[in-house]
Protein backbone atom coordinates (compact mmCIF):
# COMPACT_ATOMS: atom_id res chain seq x y z
CA UNK A 1 0.00 0.00 0.00
CA UNK A 2 1.35 3.36 -1.07
CA UNK A 3 0.88 5.57 2.02
CA UNK A 4 1.11 9.50 1.95
CA UNK A 5 0.20 9.53 5.88
CA UNK A 6 2.85 10.73 8.41
CA UNK A 7 1.00 8.52 11.39
CA UNK A 8 1.99 5.55 8.59
CA UNK A 9 5.66 7.20 8.41
CA UNK A 10 5.79 7.23 12.03
CA UNK A 11 4.97 3.52 12.54
CA UNK A 12 8.24 2.73 10.13
CA UNK A 13 10.01 5.16 13.16
CA UNK A 14 8.72 2.98 15.43
CA UNK A 15 10.20 -0.49 13.79
CA UNK A 16 13.19 1.34 13.43
CA UNK A 17 13.91 2.43 17.15
CA UNK A 18 13.41 -1.12 18.03
CA UNK A 19 16.35 -2.45 16.38
CA UNK A 20 20.52 -1.39 16.32
CA UNK A 21 20.99 -4.50 13.93
CA UNK A 22 22.40 -2.76 10.74
CA UNK A 23 20.39 -5.11 8.09
CA UNK A 24 17.14 -4.78 9.21
CA UNK A 25 17.92 -0.96 9.77
CA UNK A 26 18.47 -1.41 5.64
CA UNK A 27 15.30 -3.30 5.03
CA UNK A 28 12.78 -1.65 6.82
CA UNK A 29 14.01 1.57 4.81
CA UNK A 30 14.00 -0.15 2.00
CA UNK A 31 10.60 -1.16 2.56
CA UNK A 32 9.55 1.96 3.94
CA UNK A 33 11.16 3.49 0.00
CA UNK A 34 9.10 1.51 -1.73
CA UNK A 35 5.80 2.37 -0.42
CA UNK A 36 6.73 6.36 -0.68
CA UNK A 37 5.41 8.18 -3.79
CA UNK A 38 8.02 10.63 -5.35
CA UNK A 39 6.14 13.13 -3.84
CA UNK A 40 7.02 12.43 -0.08
CA UNK A 41 10.54 11.07 -0.77
CA UNK A 42 12.32 14.11 -0.34
CA UNK A 43 10.60 15.10 3.60
CA UNK A 44 10.75 10.56 4.23
CA UNK A 45 14.32 10.92 3.95
CA UNK A 46 15.18 13.88 5.58
CA UNK A 47 13.01 13.16 8.93
CA UNK A 48 14.76 9.36 8.44
CA UNK A 49 17.78 10.61 8.83
CA UNK A 50 16.56 12.87 11.85
CA UNK A 51 16.97 16.12 9.67
CA UNK A 52 14.76 18.09 8.21
CA UNK A 53 16.76 19.12 4.98
CA UNK A 54 20.43 18.44 3.93
CA UNK A 55 23.17 18.52 6.37
CA UNK A 56 24.84 21.30 4.50
CA UNK A 57 21.31 23.92 4.52
CA UNK A 58 18.99 22.10 7.51
CA UNK A 59 16.71 25.33 8.11
CA UNK A 60 16.56 26.52 11.79
CA UNK A 61 13.58 26.14 13.39
CA UNK A 62 14.94 28.29 16.63
CA UNK A 63 13.03 26.00 19.16
CA UNK A 64 14.59 25.55 22.56
CA UNK A 65 13.74 22.95 25.01
CA UNK A 66 11.88 25.03 27.12
CA UNK A 67 9.91 26.41 24.38
CA UNK A 68 8.79 23.02 22.63
CA UNK A 69 7.55 22.24 26.77
CA UNK A 70 5.63 24.86 26.53
CA UNK A 71 4.02 23.75 23.17
CA UNK A 72 3.45 20.37 24.56
CA UNK A 73 1.86 21.59 28.16
CA UNK A 74 -0.71 23.96 26.08
CA UNK A 75 -1.71 21.01 23.51
CA UNK A 76 -1.56 18.75 26.64
CA UNK A 77 -3.71 20.92 28.38
CA UNK A 78 -1.43 19.69 31.49
CA UNK A 79 0.37 21.94 34.37
CA UNK A 80 4.35 22.37 34.07
CA UNK A 81 4.63 20.29 37.20
CA UNK A 82 2.91 17.57 35.71
CA UNK A 83 4.69 18.01 32.38
CA UNK A 84 8.40 18.39 33.89
CA UNK A 85 7.34 14.98 36.26
CA UNK A 86 6.50 13.12 33.25
CA UNK A 87 9.77 14.77 31.67
CA UNK A 88 11.79 14.07 34.19
CA UNK A 89 10.66 10.23 34.45
CA UNK A 90 11.31 9.26 30.79
CA UNK A 91 14.18 11.90 30.21
CA UNK A 92 12.99 12.00 26.33
CA UNK A 93 10.42 14.90 25.16
CA UNK A 94 8.86 12.99 22.20
CA UNK A 95 8.15 9.62 24.66
CA UNK A 96 6.78 12.89 27.30
CA UNK A 97 4.36 13.83 24.41
CA UNK A 98 3.61 10.67 23.57
CA UNK A 99 2.51 9.67 26.74
CA UNK A 100 0.88 13.27 27.47
CA UNK A 101 -1.23 13.69 25.15
CA UNK A 102 -2.42 9.53 25.31
CA UNK A 103 -4.62 11.13 27.99
CA UNK A 104 -7.76 12.50 27.36
CA UNK A 105 -7.02 15.85 26.52
CA UNK A 106 -8.52 18.30 28.60
CA UNK A 107 -10.81 21.35 28.36
CA UNK A 108 -7.97 24.16 28.52
CA UNK A 109 -6.81 22.94 24.86
CA UNK A 110 -10.04 23.77 23.77
CA UNK A 111 -9.69 27.33 25.08
CA UNK A 112 -6.02 27.60 23.67
CA UNK A 113 -7.55 26.62 20.22
CA UNK A 114 -10.56 28.76 20.80
CA UNK A 115 -13.29 26.04 20.61
CA UNK A 116 -12.03 24.57 16.90
CA UNK A 117 -12.62 21.13 17.82
CA UNK A 118 -12.19 20.20 14.30
CA UNK A 119 -8.27 19.87 13.60
CA UNK A 120 -8.23 16.97 15.89
CA UNK A 121 -8.90 14.72 13.23
CA UNK A 122 -6.71 16.18 10.52
CA UNK A 123 -4.84 13.43 8.82
CA UNK A 124 -1.75 14.78 7.90
CA UNK A 125 0.75 13.73 5.11
CA UNK A 126 4.69 13.70 5.59
CA UNK A 127 4.55 16.93 3.37
CA UNK A 128 2.20 18.84 5.49
CA UNK A 129 4.09 17.76 8.85
CA UNK A 130 7.13 18.70 6.97
CA UNK A 131 5.89 22.42 5.32
CA UNK A 132 4.63 23.25 8.58
CA UNK A 133 7.81 22.49 10.60
CA UNK A 134 9.90 24.09 7.95
CA UNK A 135 7.09 27.79 8.19
CA UNK A 136 7.89 27.61 11.72
CA UNK A 137 11.90 28.15 11.19
CA UNK A 138 11.06 31.06 8.48
CA UNK A 139 9.32 32.97 11.99
CA UNK A 140 11.64 35.56 13.05
CA UNK A 141 11.93 38.85 14.60
CA UNK A 142 9.83 39.93 17.55
CA UNK A 143 7.54 38.25 19.11
CA UNK A 144 8.07 35.04 16.94
CA UNK A 145 8.93 32.91 20.03
CA UNK A 146 5.57 32.78 20.78
CA UNK A 147 4.09 32.15 17.18
CA UNK A 148 6.93 29.40 16.67
CA UNK A 149 5.63 27.51 19.98
CA UNK A 150 1.49 28.55 19.32
CA UNK A 151 2.72 26.95 14.94
CA UNK A 152 3.92 23.38 17.13
CA UNK A 153 1.05 23.40 19.62
CA UNK A 154 -1.38 23.42 16.92
CA UNK A 155 0.65 20.98 15.38
CA UNK A 156 0.60 18.66 18.07
CA UNK A 157 -2.68 18.85 18.69
CA UNK A 158 -3.11 17.78 14.88
CA UNK A 159 -1.33 14.71 15.52
CA UNK A 160 -2.01 11.39 16.85
CA UNK A 161 0.22 10.30 20.17
CA UNK A 162 2.74 8.42 18.14
CA UNK A 163 3.22 11.32 15.77
CA UNK A 164 4.08 14.16 18.54
CA UNK A 165 6.60 11.90 19.73
CA UNK A 166 8.48 12.40 16.09
CA UNK A 167 7.51 15.71 15.81
CA UNK A 168 9.02 16.75 19.14
CA UNK A 169 12.47 14.80 18.52
CA UNK A 170 12.55 15.87 15.43
CA UNK A 171 12.16 19.82 16.66
CA UNK A 172 14.92 18.72 19.22
CA UNK A 173 17.13 17.00 16.34
CA UNK A 174 17.31 13.82 18.86
CA UNK A 175 15.38 11.26 16.65
CA UNK A 176 17.57 8.87 18.08
CA UNK A 177 16.57 5.80 15.78
CA UNK A 178 20.42 4.83 14.58
CA UNK A 179 19.97 5.35 11.15
CA UNK A 180 23.36 6.74 9.36
CA UNK A 181 23.66 8.17 6.01
CA UNK A 182 25.25 5.29 4.49
CA UNK A 183 22.40 3.01 5.87
CA UNK A 184 20.00 4.83 3.87
CA UNK A 185 22.44 4.84 0.84
CA UNK A 186 22.45 1.16 0.53
CA UNK A 187 18.74 1.26 1.41
CA UNK A 188 18.24 3.31 -1.83
CA UNK A 189 20.35 0.92 -4.11
CA UNK A 190 18.17 -2.10 -2.69
CA UNK A 191 14.90 -0.16 -2.98
CA UNK A 192 15.12 1.44 -6.37
CA UNK A 193 18.42 -0.21 -8.27
CA UNK A 194 17.52 -3.48 -7.05
CA UNK A 195 20.94 -4.40 -6.15
CA UNK A 196 23.22 -3.74 -3.05
CA UNK A 197 25.93 -4.18 -5.33
CA UNK A 198 25.19 -0.88 -6.69
CA UNK A 199 25.12 1.02 -3.47
CA UNK A 200 28.72 2.57 -4.46
CA UNK A 201 26.79 4.71 -7.55
CA UNK A 202 24.79 5.40 -4.86
CA UNK A 203 27.49 6.58 -2.50
CA UNK A 204 29.64 8.40 -5.28
CA UNK A 205 26.62 10.34 -6.55
CA UNK A 206 25.75 11.04 -2.56
CA UNK A 207 29.44 12.29 -2.03
CA UNK A 208 29.12 14.88 -4.67
CA UNK A 209 26.16 16.63 -4.23
CA UNK A 210 25.24 15.69 -0.37
CA UNK A 211 21.57 15.68 -0.31
CA UNK A 212 20.27 11.82 0.13
CA UNK A 213 16.86 13.29 -0.60
CA UNK A 214 17.86 14.43 -4.16
CA UNK A 215 19.51 11.42 -4.49
CA UNK A 216 16.45 8.89 -3.73
CA UNK A 217 14.39 10.91 -6.34
CA UNK A 218 17.26 10.46 -9.32
CA UNK A 219 16.96 6.69 -8.28
CA UNK A 220 13.91 6.48 -8.24
CA UNK A 221 13.15 8.33 -11.00
CA UNK A 222 15.92 7.91 -13.24
CA UNK A 223 18.13 5.04 -12.54
CA UNK A 224 21.59 4.46 -12.45
CA UNK A 225 22.74 5.93 -15.22
CA UNK A 226 21.42 9.45 -13.84
CA UNK A 227 23.79 8.80 -11.06
CA UNK A 228 26.31 7.56 -12.77
CA UNK A 229 26.33 10.86 -14.46
CA UNK A 230 26.06 12.77 -11.16
CA UNK A 231 28.47 15.89 -11.39
CA UNK A 232 29.98 18.08 -8.39
CA UNK A 233 28.18 22.12 -8.39
CA UNK A 234 29.24 24.91 -6.96
CA UNK A 235 26.58 25.92 -4.30
CA UNK A 236 26.53 22.60 -3.31
CA UNK A 237 29.04 21.01 -0.59
CA UNK A 238 31.20 18.00 -1.83
CA UNK A 239 31.98 15.81 0.55
CA UNK A 240 35.66 15.71 1.81
CA UNK A 241 38.55 13.37 0.58
CA UNK A 242 40.53 12.26 3.59
CA UNK A 243 43.93 10.84 3.75
CA UNK A 244 45.30 7.93 5.24
CA UNK A 245 48.44 7.64 7.49
CA UNK A 246 51.46 6.21 7.79
CA UNK A 247 54.70 6.41 9.93
CA UNK A 248 57.64 6.04 7.99
CA UNK A 249 58.61 8.11 5.14
CA UNK A 250 59.84 5.15 3.09
CA UNK A 251 57.35 3.26 3.12
CA UNK A 252 54.96 6.02 1.99
CA UNK A 253 57.34 6.72 -0.91
CA UNK A 254 56.69 3.22 -2.00
CA UNK A 255 52.98 3.54 -1.17
CA UNK A 256 52.99 6.60 -3.93
CA UNK A 257 54.72 4.61 -6.41
CA UNK A 258 58.46 6.13 -6.09
CA UNK A 259 57.52 9.84 -5.96
CA UNK A 260 54.56 12.30 -4.65
CA UNK A 261 53.70 15.55 -4.16
CA UNK A 262 54.50 16.57 -0.24
CA UNK A 263 52.63 19.76 1.19
CA UNK A 264 52.47 21.37 4.30
CA UNK A 265 49.87 20.03 6.90
CA UNK A 266 48.66 23.32 7.98
CA UNK A 267 46.87 22.69 10.86
CA UNK A 268 43.82 24.76 10.98
CA UNK A 269 40.52 24.56 9.85
CA UNK A 270 39.50 22.73 6.46
CA UNK A 271 37.23 24.89 4.24
CA UNK A 272 35.09 24.08 0.75
CA UNK A 273 34.72 27.36 -0.85
CA UNK A 274 31.93 27.78 -3.29
CA UNK A 275 30.77 30.60 -5.42
CA UNK A 276 28.15 29.95 -7.30
CA UNK A 277 26.59 30.94 -10.93
CA UNK A 278 24.20 33.57 -9.00
CA UNK A 279 27.55 35.18 -7.32
CA UNK A 280 26.50 33.80 -4.22
CA UNK A 281 29.89 32.89 -2.23
CA UNK A 282 29.47 30.63 0.71
CA UNK A 283 32.16 28.42 3.11
CA UNK A 284 31.82 25.10 4.17
CA UNK A 285 33.54 23.04 6.89
CA UNK A 286 34.52 19.45 6.04
CA UNK A 287 31.24 17.99 8.22
CA UNK A 288 29.67 20.62 6.12
CA UNK A 289 29.09 23.27 8.70
CA UNK A 290 28.02 27.20 6.95
CA UNK A 291 31.36 29.35 8.02
CA UNK A 292 30.43 31.94 5.78
CA UNK A 293 29.26 34.26 8.46
CA UNK A 294 31.96 33.58 11.10
CA UNK A 295 35.10 34.52 7.98
CA UNK A 296 33.79 37.55 6.26
CA UNK A 297 37.47 38.14 5.87
CA UNK A 298 38.36 34.80 4.07
CA UNK A 299 35.41 35.16 1.69
CA UNK A 300 36.68 38.58 0.56
CA UNK A 301 40.29 37.28 0.38
CA UNK A 302 39.07 34.01 -2.06
CA UNK A 303 36.67 36.58 -3.84
CA UNK A 304 39.63 38.74 -4.86
CA UNK A 305 41.83 35.73 -5.57
CA UNK A 306 39.67 33.38 -7.73
CA UNK A 307 37.11 36.21 -9.51
CA UNK A 308 33.74 36.17 -10.39
CA UNK A 309 33.20 33.02 -12.08
CA UNK A 310 31.67 29.62 -10.70
CA UNK A 311 34.08 27.98 -9.09
CA UNK A 312 34.85 25.12 -5.95
CA UNK A 313 38.19 25.00 -3.92
CA UNK A 314 39.52 23.38 -0.67
CA UNK A 315 41.90 24.82 1.40
CA UNK A 316 42.93 25.23 5.44
CA UNK A 317 42.44 28.36 7.30
CA UNK A 318 44.65 29.44 9.80
CA UNK A 319 45.18 32.63 12.19
CA UNK A 320 48.05 34.12 11.01
CA UNK A 321 50.59 36.49 12.26
CA UNK A 322 51.24 39.59 9.87
CA UNK A 323 54.05 41.20 11.59
CA UNK A 324 56.13 38.29 12.15
CA UNK A 325 54.63 36.22 8.80
CA UNK A 326 53.97 33.63 10.69
CA UNK A 327 51.13 30.64 11.50
CA UNK A 328 49.62 31.08 14.75
CA UNK A 329 48.64 27.87 16.77
CA UNK A 330 44.76 26.18 16.36
CA UNK A 331 43.68 27.32 18.94
CA UNK A 332 43.57 30.96 18.60
CA UNK A 333 41.72 30.51 15.32
CA UNK A 334 38.99 28.10 17.04
CA UNK A 335 38.02 31.81 18.66
CA UNK A 336 37.17 32.86 15.28
CA UNK A 337 34.68 29.69 15.39
CA UNK A 338 31.43 32.25 16.94
CA UNK A 339 28.32 33.03 16.22
CA UNK A 340 27.97 36.79 17.90
CA UNK A 341 31.16 39.23 18.40
CA UNK A 342 32.43 38.01 14.66
CA UNK A 343 33.68 41.37 13.98
CA UNK A 344 35.64 42.19 17.04
CA UNK A 345 37.83 39.08 16.18
CA UNK A 346 38.26 39.95 12.69
CA UNK A 347 40.98 42.33 13.43
CA UNK A 348 42.09 40.55 16.60
CA UNK A 349 42.46 37.16 14.75
CA UNK A 350 43.48 37.58 11.09
CA UNK A 351 43.23 34.55 8.96
CA UNK A 352 45.13 33.72 6.16
CA UNK A 353 43.73 30.53 3.48
CA UNK A 354 46.34 28.19 2.21
CA UNK A 355 44.24 26.10 -1.19
CA UNK A 356 45.28 22.95 -2.11
CA UNK A 357 42.80 21.90 -4.56
CA UNK A 358 40.04 22.84 -7.01
CA UNK A 359 37.11 20.68 -7.53
CA UNK A 360 35.21 23.01 -10.34
CA UNK A 361 35.96 25.62 -12.79
CA UNK A 362 35.51 27.13 -15.89
CA UNK A 363 32.11 25.60 -15.88
CA UNK A 364 33.05 21.79 -15.59
CA UNK A 365 33.55 19.33 -12.45
CA UNK A 366 37.34 18.64 -12.37
CA UNK A 367 37.48 15.95 -9.92
CA UNK A 368 38.19 13.70 -11.90
CA UNK A 369 41.74 15.02 -13.36
CA UNK A 370 44.79 14.27 -11.87
CA UNK A 371 46.14 15.90 -8.84
CA UNK A 372 49.26 17.56 -11.65
CA UNK A 373 46.33 18.99 -13.54
CA UNK A 374 44.33 19.94 -11.03
CA UNK A 375 47.50 21.93 -9.35
CA UNK A 376 47.95 23.40 -12.34
CA UNK A 377 44.57 24.71 -12.73
CA UNK A 378 44.59 26.11 -9.07
CA UNK A 379 47.04 28.05 -9.59
CA UNK A 380 46.18 29.33 -13.18
CA UNK A 381 42.68 30.62 -11.04
CA UNK A 382 44.35 31.96 -8.11
CA UNK A 383 45.77 35.14 -8.23
CA UNK A 384 47.37 34.91 -5.05
CA UNK A 385 47.68 37.44 -2.12
CA UNK A 386 48.79 38.34 1.18
CA UNK A 387 45.95 36.61 2.11
CA UNK A 388 45.45 33.26 -0.12
CA UNK A 389 47.82 31.46 -0.87
CA UNK A 390 48.39 27.48 -2.37
CA UNK A 391 49.80 25.35 -0.43
CA UNK A 392 53.62 24.77 0.09
CA UNK A 393 54.48 22.14 -1.77
CA UNK A 394 57.23 20.45 -3.67
CA UNK A 395 57.84 16.89 -5.84
CA UNK A 396 59.90 14.48 -3.82
CA UNK A 397 61.32 11.29 -4.77
CA UNK A 398 63.72 9.94 -1.72
CA UNK A 399 63.49 9.96 1.87
CA UNK A 400 65.65 12.81 2.22
CA UNK A 401 63.73 15.16 0.39
CA UNK A 402 60.88 14.29 2.14
CA UNK A 403 62.46 14.70 5.61
CA UNK A 404 63.99 17.90 4.61
CA UNK A 405 60.78 19.00 3.54
CA UNK A 406 58.98 17.65 6.95
CA UNK A 407 61.35 19.84 9.03
CA UNK A 408 60.70 22.86 7.05
CA UNK A 409 57.07 22.05 7.52
CA UNK A 410 56.98 21.78 11.28
CA UNK A 411 59.44 25.40 11.73
CA UNK A 412 56.42 26.97 9.61
CA UNK A 413 54.19 25.73 12.59
CA UNK A 414 52.65 23.57 10.54
CA UNK A 415 51.93 19.69 12.49
CA UNK A 416 53.27 17.46 9.09
CA UNK A 417 53.26 17.10 5.76
CA UNK A 418 50.58 15.25 3.40
CA UNK A 419 51.93 13.04 0.46
CA UNK A 420 49.72 12.85 -2.38
CA UNK A 421 49.88 10.80 -5.26
CA UNK A 422 50.57 12.73 -8.39
CA UNK A 423 49.78 9.24 -11.10
CA UNK A 424 47.63 9.66 -13.92
CA UNK A 425 45.01 7.95 -11.46
CA UNK A 426 45.17 11.16 -8.54
CA UNK A 427 41.52 12.19 -9.03
CA UNK A 428 39.33 13.49 -6.35
CA UNK A 429 37.79 10.76 -4.43
CA UNK A 430 34.93 12.68 -2.90
CA UNK A 431 33.96 11.10 0.91
CA UNK A 432 36.82 8.53 0.30
CA UNK A 433 39.70 7.77 3.15
CA UNK A 434 42.08 6.43 0.26
CA UNK A 435 46.00 5.67 -0.54
CA UNK A 436 46.15 8.55 -2.56
CA UNK A 437 46.30 11.23 0.24
CA UNK A 438 48.67 10.00 3.23
CA UNK A 439 49.17 12.13 6.52
CA UNK A 440 52.68 12.28 8.15
CA UNK A 441 52.27 13.87 11.45
CA UNK A 442 54.63 15.16 13.79
CA UNK A 443 53.40 13.15 16.52
CA UNK A 444 54.51 9.72 14.93
CA UNK A 445 58.56 11.28 15.69
CA UNK A 446 58.20 10.66 18.82
CA UNK A 447 56.98 6.91 19.83
CA UNK A 448 54.71 8.13 22.44
CA UNK A 449 52.59 10.56 21.04
CA UNK A 450 49.98 9.35 18.45
CA UNK A 451 46.94 11.41 18.51
CA UNK A 452 43.50 9.77 18.01
CA UNK A 453 40.21 12.15 17.63
CA UNK A 454 37.53 10.17 19.90
CA UNK A 455 34.24 10.63 20.61
CA UNK A 456 32.40 11.50 24.19
CA UNK A 457 29.77 8.53 24.82
CA UNK A 458 29.16 9.25 27.93
CA UNK A 459 30.16 10.93 31.35
CA UNK A 460 30.66 10.39 35.40
CA UNK A 461 30.08 12.82 37.57
CA UNK A 462 33.68 14.35 39.27
CA UNK A 463 34.37 14.08 43.10
CA UNK A 464 36.01 16.69 45.59
CA UNK A 465 37.39 19.65 42.89
CA UNK A 466 35.68 18.53 39.93
CA UNK A 467 32.22 17.97 42.57
CA UNK A 468 29.38 19.38 40.48
CA UNK A 469 31.21 19.15 37.03
CA UNK A 470 31.25 15.59 34.73
CA UNK A 471 35.28 14.33 36.19
CA UNK A 472 35.71 11.53 33.98
CA UNK A 473 34.55 11.28 30.29
CA UNK A 474 33.38 7.71 28.58
CA UNK A 475 35.22 8.36 24.40
CA UNK A 476 35.06 5.80 21.92
CA UNK A 477 36.18 5.24 18.33
CA UNK A 478 34.19 4.79 15.03
CA UNK A 479 33.68 1.25 13.37
CA UNK A 480 32.74 1.98 9.72
CA UNK A 481 32.01 -1.51 9.31
CA UNK A 482 29.27 -2.52 11.68
CA UNK A 483 28.30 2.04 11.95
CA UNK A 484 29.08 1.62 15.34
CA UNK A 485 30.86 3.78 18.21
CA UNK A 486 32.74 0.76 20.49
CA UNK A 487 34.43 2.55 23.73
CA UNK A 488 38.14 3.02 23.62
CA UNK A 489 39.08 4.46 27.11
CA UNK A 490 38.41 6.60 30.11
CA UNK A 491 39.05 10.20 29.54
CA UNK A 492 40.20 12.25 33.28
CA UNK A 493 43.73 14.22 32.26
CA UNK A 494 43.88 17.26 30.40
CA UNK A 495 41.21 18.61 31.72
CA UNK A 496 41.71 22.40 32.78
CA UNK A 497 38.65 24.42 34.61
CA UNK A 498 37.29 25.82 31.52
CA UNK A 499 37.00 22.43 29.80
CA UNK A 500 34.71 20.96 32.85
CA UNK A 501 32.62 24.10 32.43
CA UNK A 502 32.47 23.76 28.83
CA UNK A 503 31.56 20.17 29.34
CA UNK A 504 28.98 20.66 32.41
CA UNK A 505 27.38 22.70 29.22
CA UNK A 506 28.26 20.72 26.53
CA UNK A 507 27.04 16.94 28.02
CA UNK A 508 24.03 18.34 29.29
CA UNK A 509 22.88 19.61 25.88
CA UNK A 510 23.61 15.92 24.62
CA UNK A 511 22.59 13.57 27.17
CA UNK A 512 19.94 11.01 26.05
CA UNK A 513 18.00 8.55 28.50
CA UNK A 514 19.96 5.61 27.88
CA UNK A 515 22.76 4.11 26.00
CA UNK A 516 22.28 5.21 22.34
CA UNK A 517 21.90 1.98 20.04
CA UNK A 518 25.19 2.80 17.88
CA UNK A 519 27.50 2.87 21.26
CA UNK A 520 29.03 -0.23 22.31
CA UNK A 521 30.14 -0.60 25.72
CA UNK A 522 30.15 -2.68 28.69
CA UNK A 523 30.59 -0.13 31.35
CA UNK A 524 27.84 1.90 32.74
CA UNK A 525 28.72 5.67 33.19
CA UNK A 526 26.54 8.00 34.80
CA UNK A 527 25.33 9.46 32.13
CA UNK A 528 25.11 8.68 28.30
CA UNK A 529 25.18 11.25 25.72
CA UNK A 530 25.00 11.18 22.11
CA UNK A 531 28.02 10.52 20.12
CA UNK A 532 28.56 13.86 18.53
CA UNK A 533 31.62 15.67 20.83
CA UNK A 534 34.99 14.98 19.28
CA UNK A 535 38.48 15.54 21.54
CA UNK A 536 41.26 15.06 20.71
CA UNK A 537 43.71 12.13 22.47
CA UNK A 538 47.44 11.73 23.01
CA UNK A 539 48.49 8.67 24.90
CA UNK A 540 51.11 6.42 25.46
CA UNK A 541 50.07 3.41 23.81
CA UNK A 542 48.18 0.97 22.55
CA UNK A 543 47.29 -1.84 25.45
CA UNK A 544 45.05 -4.86 25.43
CA UNK A 545 42.28 -4.36 28.16
CA UNK A 546 39.24 -6.14 29.03
CA UNK A 547 36.82 -3.52 29.68
CA UNK A 548 36.39 -2.02 26.29
CA UNK A 549 35.24 -3.17 22.66
CA UNK A 550 37.68 -1.63 20.26
CA UNK A 551 39.15 -4.93 19.42
CA UNK A 552 42.04 -5.99 17.27
CA UNK A 553 41.83 -8.84 14.33
CA UNK A 554 41.87 -11.72 16.53
CA UNK A 555 39.06 -10.20 18.67
CA UNK A 556 41.54 -8.83 21.62
CA UNK A 557 39.97 -5.93 23.40
CA UNK A 558 42.26 -3.07 22.74
CA UNK A 559 42.26 0.22 25.16
CA UNK A 560 44.37 3.39 25.18
CA UNK A 561 47.39 4.05 28.05
CA UNK A 562 47.68 7.63 29.81
CA UNK A 563 45.22 9.01 27.85
CA UNK A 564 44.93 13.46 27.79
CA UNK A 565 43.29 15.86 26.13
CA UNK A 566 45.25 17.51 24.22
CA UNK A 567 42.56 21.01 24.63
CA UNK A 568 41.54 20.28 21.28
CA UNK A 569 37.87 19.97 20.53
CA UNK A 570 37.54 18.51 17.01
CA UNK A 571 34.51 20.75 16.17
CA UNK A 572 35.32 20.44 12.52
CA UNK A 573 35.02 16.73 12.48
CA UNK A 574 32.06 15.13 12.15
CA UNK A 575 31.26 11.82 14.84
CA UNK A 576 31.55 9.57 11.58
CA UNK A 577 35.29 11.72 10.54
CA UNK A 578 37.05 10.42 13.97
CA UNK A 579 39.57 7.51 14.16
CA UNK A 580 38.73 4.38 13.23
CA UNK A 581 38.58 0.65 14.75
CA UNK A 582 41.13 -0.11 11.12
CA UNK A 583 42.98 2.49 11.76
CA UNK A 584 43.64 1.81 15.74
CA UNK A 585 44.41 -1.97 14.06
CA UNK A 586 47.25 -0.29 11.52
CA UNK A 587 48.80 1.70 14.49
CA UNK A 588 49.09 -1.09 17.03
CA UNK A 589 50.89 -2.98 13.91
CA UNK A 590 53.10 -0.07 13.59
CA UNK A 591 53.87 0.09 16.85
CA UNK A 592 54.82 -3.41 17.38
CA UNK A 593 57.10 -3.36 14.32
CA UNK A 594 58.67 -0.08 15.71
CA UNK A 595 58.82 -2.13 18.77
CA UNK A 596 60.68 -5.31 16.75
P1 LIG B 1 43.40 14.71 9.79
O1 LIG B 1 42.49 15.80 10.25
O2 LIG B 1 44.50 14.42 10.73
O3 LIG B 1 42.64 13.50 9.31
O4 LIG B 1 44.16 15.24 8.48
C1 LIG B 1 43.52 15.60 7.29
C2 LIG B 1 43.27 17.08 7.28
O5 LIG B 1 44.49 17.81 7.08
C3 LIG B 1 42.42 17.58 6.15
O6 LIG B 1 41.06 17.38 6.38
C4 LIG B 1 42.76 19.04 6.10
O7 LIG B 1 41.92 19.74 7.01
C5 LIG B 1 44.15 19.13 6.67
N1 LIG B 1 45.16 19.65 5.74
C6 LIG B 1 46.11 20.55 6.07
N2 LIG B 1 46.91 20.80 5.05
C7 LIG B 1 46.49 20.06 4.01
C8 LIG B 1 46.93 19.88 2.67
N3 LIG B 1 48.00 20.53 2.19
N4 LIG B 1 46.25 19.01 1.90
C9 LIG B 1 45.18 18.33 2.37
N5 LIG B 1 44.72 18.45 3.63
C10 LIG B 1 45.37 19.31 4.44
Amino acid sequence: MIYVEFTALCSYFEQLEKTAKRLELIAIIQELLSQTPTEELEPVIYMVLGQLGPKYDEPNLGIAERMAIEALRNAAGVSSKKANEVLNQVGDLGEAARILLSKERSSSLEMFLGGDSSVYSAKLSVRQVWNRLLDIALLTGEGSAKMKIRSLTKLLVDLDPIGAKYVMRLVMGKMRLGVADMTVVEAIARAYLGDKELKPIVEQAYFKRSDLAEIAIMAKEQGVEALKSVRVEPGRPVQCMAAQRLSDPEEILEKLGGSCQVEYKYDGLRFQYHLDKNGHARLWSRRQEDLTPMFPDVINALKNALGNAPIIVEGEIVAYDYEKDRIIEFQTLMQRRRKYGIEAKLEEIPSKSFLFDILYVDGKDVTSLSLPKRRELLARHCSCSKKTELSTSEIVSNVDDFNEFFDQAIDANCEGIMAKDISTKSVYEAGARGWLWIKYKADYRSELADTFDLVVVGAWFGRGRRGGYYGTLLMAAYDPESDTFPTFCKLGSGLNDEDLEYLKTELEKLRVPDKPKNVSSELEPDIWVEPKLVMEIVATEITQSPIHMVTDEDGNRLALRFPRFTGRYRDDKDPYDITTVQEIRELKKLRIQNRD
